[in-house]
């Protein structure tokens, strides 16, 4: 597990997003025990989770559940509060095999840091692919619009989240939306953004975008994600996994979670 950006590093120029960790392709021997991180709560955000390879299994308070494989994209609104758990699933822990996803928290605005937490899954034929070139370079839209078509996720501020396959010889211009910011984390490989060479994987390019776009280039194919947005411009407090605005409203989050307003498994 890598972390690519967190909001402890730069939460204006990272605004609406938190974090993003990314699990790299990891070999995992079967088992009989499901691995993974137990009841936990969250407040104040929402987490995404994409699966690119393996499958994962989620549980929270609101009593939605389910599994997510490739492809597929759990977006969880925790909001007002939630307790929830993400396991291997049942399936893959016993066959072994590789797993890699992401997860990056998108913060909400402070209006609606109290929202009722809620779940959407997203799944792999639900996200719209995009053509980017006439070489094979492709955007699946997981949240925002591009070239007419609609990311499936309901989100709480303007944002473009784009899981982008880059083919060889890729050089083209992906539209961003005026006054977004924009990050982009390479997953495998390098790119040259605005002509610039990219971080390594799991590494952040930060863009303020001024409506001209993002030039994207490669020699060879390059996974990436481009999460691009309306910043806040709210004040960020983040204490584990409470996202708040003041260090006040984190002592209440942990206050009722511990009297367990925020439901149970
Ligand atoms: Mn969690």
């Amino acid at each position: 597990m890598r972390t690519a950006f967190s909001c402890s590093a730069d939460a204006e120029r990272l605004s609406p997003f938190l974090m993003l960790d990314y699990a790299g392709p990891a070999d995992f021997p079967p088992a009989d025990r499901q691995r993974g991180v137990g009841a936990h709560p969250h407040k104040g955000f929402e987490t995404v989770t994409i699966v690119y390879q393996g499958e994962v299994e989620h549980r929270d308070s609101t009593g939605a559940g389910g599994l997510i494989g490739p492809g597929d994209v759990q977006w969880m609104t925790a909001a007002g509060g939630i307790v929830h758990e993400e396991k291997h699933s049942e399936a893959f822990t016993r066959a072994g095999g590789t797993l890699e996803m992401a997860q990056l928290w998108v913060n909400l605005p402070a209006a609606d840091k109290h929202a009722p937490a809620r779940y959407q899954t997203l799944l792999d034929r639900e996200i719209p692919r995009v053509s980017l070139d006439d070489r094979g370079s492709i955007a699946r839209i997981i949240a925002g619009s591009l070239e007419q078509q609609q990311g499936p996720a309901r989100t709480f501020s303007a944002m473009m989240v784009l899981d982008v396959d880059l083919a060889a010889g890729a050089d083209l211009v992906l539209p961003v939306p005026d006054g977004f910011q924009a990050l982009i984390v390479p997953l495998s490989g390098q790119l040259d953004i605005n002509g610039e060479r990219s971080p390594e994987a799991a590494g952040v390019c930060m863009l303020s975008a001024a409506g001209t776009g993002i030039q994207l280039a490669s020699q060879h194919r390059v996974r990436l994600l481009v999460l691009a947005g309306e910043p806040l411009n709210e004040p960020v407090a983040a204490h584990g996994p409470f996202v708040m605005n003041t260090t006040a409203e984190i002592r209440e989050a942990i206050a009722d979670f511990r009297a367990g307003r925020f439901g149970e498994l």
